[in-house]
């Protein structure tokens, strides 16, 4: 044997044998599970000891969407998340707009990220370009919103855009304006990432760079896998080769430290044609990268009342949301990929899109039936109960992020009013239909920090002191699940990953305190001590 793990408490998610104190691993795979006596016999002189001094282990999480390039291009962004009030939002812009004029810096922007004005004291208001103009001047500034969907500009920023000539009568952009008809410098959904076709398209060595520190940085948050939604994102409609070569390289060089099972975002039918001809799924670089589905978006958000409901918005009755495609242009990406062998992955938000994207998925698997399609549906926030048991009857996967709790907690009820609300982020009914529910963190929306989301999956917890619809949360074992042997199921690899399985790759996650034991307000005091992929140590605290 390479190395044997003993002394452990070993949760396996695995049936046929739970708990163990120890595993025997040789050439990245488990080949047994047992008794420490048991597994302690296979130890020769080369073989590795690892004594987990009764520590808990259990199967390398994975999550399943998040955007891991997006995410690393945050980092490099001014990140307004921490902010407590609007006041605080443009001390911060005014001083980075300095510190750009002082470095004589020009044609650099200020680039801000993850504001979230629901967590301002003073003004819940987005700033206008004249706010924006009063904090930084000449120097171009860009703030989005933490979901994306909607950001802010000043002034200059508008000009480079070439968007201060727009008016309310005759824009084809989907932006506000002042009373006097000129820019307000908000911008919303598609128009929201205007910015990205001024962005530089990485070089594919920074690329790798991106994906190796990016994928480090996982696997010190104990994750073993992640589904990541990167193509078109960086640089939309210029990035994908690049994107593509870099993790050939970064996977096909070892580079990773976790496995990306890509979520791959081509929005257009005929680039899409041409991407499954060139990438046909399942593409593999090294064992660390492959091509998984195929993903679309298919509204807004809730906090900008972009996700299409089939009622209308309690507090926003005239507001439709924004449908991204219509009925046959998303079709016909559905048959694109379909034909293809690739399940599609769709973001929804609201219960009328969910509606459309199921037709969607019933009218190609009618057309043309394929074995073992794992069509998704990314978020799952409002919907209705019967779309859950539609979901049950056609195998559609629900890539649910269970810390988006703590937010919406405060805004869904007011949106969708109580009725729906309690049939939306219904992770008790999935889990009692056997709907395949996997769980990830969208990052950078949120940190693609597993634990937080395993606390808010158990507790609901509504951020103050209360609970979100309890009777709607899973328990410890099913949350585990959703963040092990859910996200390989989703990632069409159960045979290989996501339990301590003899015969699959080992995969692991040594944690500070037994999940299954604590309190679940304690879930959030877990620190992770080491992550295992494919037997080598990827991380250790
Ligand atoms: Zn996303």
């Amino acid at each position: 044997m390479d190395r044997i793990f003993y002394n452990g408490v070993i949760k396996t998610v695995d049936e046929a044998q739970p708990l163990v104190s120890a595993v025997c691993v040789q050439n990245g795979i488990v080949m047994r599970t047992g008794s420490d006596e048991e597994m302690l016999k296979y130890k020769t002189e080369n073989t590795e000891l690892i004594d987990l001094g009764g520590k808990f282990m259990m199967p390398g999480f994975i999550d399943s969407h998040m955007h891991m390039l997006a995410t690393y291009a945050t980092s490099l962004e001014l990140d307004l998340g921490g902010c407590k009030s609007k006041k605080e939002v443009l001390q911060l812009l005014s001083d980075e707009a300095d510190r750009i004029r002082r470095e004589g810096k020009d044609g650099e922007w200020v680039h801000a990220c993850n504001f979230n004005q629901d967590y301002w004291s003073d003004d819940k208001t987005v700033p206008s370009r004249l706010e924006l103009d009063e904090a930084c001047g000449d120097v171009p500034c860009y703030m989005q919103r933490c979901c994306g969907h909607t950001a802010s500009h000043n002034t200059k920023a508008l000009e480079i855009m070439g968007l201060m000539g727009e008016r309310a009568e005759t824009t084809t952009h989907n932006m506000k304006f002042f009373p006097d008809g000129t820019p307000q410098g908000q911008l919303f959904e598609g128009d929201a990432e205007l910015i990205l076709d001024f962005a530089e398209v990485p070089s594919v060595e920074e690329l790798v760079h991106w994906i190796e520190e990016e994928t480090a940085r996982c696997a010190a948050l104990g994750l073993v896998g992640i589904h990541s939604d990167d193509l078109n994102m960086v640089a939309p409609g210029r990035d994908l080769e690049n994107v593509m070569a870099a993790f050939k390289i970064a996977g096909e060089t070892n580079r990773m430290s976790v496995k990306v099972y890509e979520q791959c975002r081509v929005e257009e039918a005929d680039e899409l044609r041409e991407f499954v001809r060139k990438y046909p799924k399942g593409t593999a670089y090294g064992t660390r990268f492959v091509t998984n589905s195929i993903k679309e978006m298919g509204d807004g958000s809730l906090g900008a009342h972009s996700a299409v409901l089939r009622g209308s918005y309690a507090n926003d009755p005239e507001a439709k949301g924004i449908r991204i495609h219509d009925d046959a242009e998303m079709f016909e990406l559905f048959r694109i990929a379909h034909g293809a062998g690739y399940p599609v992955v769709v973001h929804c938000i609201g219960d009328g899109t969910v509606d459309q994207v199921l037709n969607g998925f019933e009218l190609v698997q009618n057309e043309n039936p394929l074995p073992d399609i794992r069509n998704g549906i990314v978020h799952c926030q409002i919907m209705g109960t019967d779309q859950l048991y539609r979901m049950q009857r056609n195998n559609v996967l629900a890539y649910v992020q269970p810390v988006f709790c703590r937010a919406d907690a405060g805004i869904v009820d007011d949106c969708v009013g109580p009725e729906l609300a309690k049939q939306s982020y219904n992770w008790r009914l999935f889990c009692d239909l056997g709907v395949h529910q996997s769980g990830g963190s969208d990052c950078p929306v949120e940190p693609c920090d597993p634990i937080p989301n395993i606390y808010y999956a158990v507790t609901r917890d509504n951020g103050k002191g209360g609970s979100w619809y309890p009777e709607n949360a899973v328990t410890i074992e099913e949350a585990i699940r959703m963040f092990t042997i859910e996200g390989a199921y989703a990632g069409y690899a159960e045979a290989t990953r996501g339990s301590i399985t003899p015969g699959k790759y080992a995969d692991f996650v040594v944690l500070s305190q037994d999940l299954t034991k604590i309190d679940p307000k304690d879930i959030l005091k877990t620190k992770v001590l080491m992550t295992v992929l494919e037997g080598e140590t990827v991380f250790e605290a």
